[in-house]
């Protein structure tokens, strides 16, 4: 039964991409097949987070009819594939995202998980993804401001009826911050987790290395695993 998951903000710079990488090389990692999806189609920048160069064909080609989804799969390691977005602004205008769904439908068949990162904003490409996932996941950092965030991504997620997983709370510092759990209560929302503010994020995003393979006895490793564990089941 396969699953596939939105991870969606209002914002950008929360670590949606980090968390679609690390959240997929997690599963990959305890078996399961994974595809992620760079479905942030205007700022697209998955395939730098893992070291993918793509040959040629990008999503972007497929939604523009020039590609067929199998040219724009890409293996990144054991049970993990991703698809990348082109990152020209000219790939993006040629960009017919209605046939996102074709594509979802298309790894729901080999994957067991598929992870779509979703651009921030409120423009038709972020809003659609919301709707194709089975589930989505919300992100946000613990700033008073990120609650009315994730408030307006909850209304987006209900305009297309989408289903919401529940709540990332990342980049959080021992003190200072409002507490994960109180923001989940304000919003009725269920936390799955909460990633630590951790430098090693940073350099594994320089590594071009997820995360959870670069520096896997990190905070925020450890985290985004217990993190995988609670939204899917899988250990
Ligand atoms: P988004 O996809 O939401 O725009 P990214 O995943 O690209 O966000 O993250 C933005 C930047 O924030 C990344 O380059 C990374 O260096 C940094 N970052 C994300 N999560 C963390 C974290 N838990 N600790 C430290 N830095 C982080
Ligand atoms: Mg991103």
């Amino acid at each position: 039964q396969e699953t596939v998951y939105a991870i969606a903000s209002g914002k950008g710079g929360v670590g949606k991409t980090t968390t679609t990488v690390n959240l997929g090389t997690a599963l990959a990692q305890a078996g399961e097949r994974v595809a992620i999806v760079d479905a942030d189609l205007g700022m697209a920048n998955l395939a730098g987070f893992v070291s993918l160069s793509p040959g040629s064909a990008t999503l972007h080609d497929v939604l523009a009819g020039d590609a067929t989804i199998e040219e724009a799969t890409y293996r990144l390691a054991e049970n993990i594939v991703g698809v990348p977005s082109g990152n020209e602004l000219a790939d993006y205008a040629e960009t017919q995202p209605d046939g996102l769904g074709d594509v979802v439908d298309a790894l729901r068949d080999r994957a067991d998980y598929v992870l779509l990162d979703v651009g921030a904003g409120v423009s038709h490409e972020t809003v659609l993804p919301l709707g194709l996932a089975d589930a989505v996941v919300l992100v946000a950092t613990p700033e008073p401001a990120a609650i009315q965030d994730v408030r307006r991504t909850m209304e987006l997620v209900e305009r297309v009826d989408g289903s919401i997983a529940g709540l990332l709370v990342t980049r959080t510092h021992p003190t200072g911050d409002v507490d994960p759990e109180t923001i989940g209560e304000k919003l009725g929302l269920s936390v799955l987790g909460s990633i630590p503010e951790d430098r090693a994020v940073r350099a594994s995003v320089y590594a071009g290395t997820p995360l959870v393979v670069h520096a896997p006895e990190s905070d925020a490793a450890t985290a985004y695993r217990e993190f995988a564990a609670r939204l899917t089941g899988v250990e």
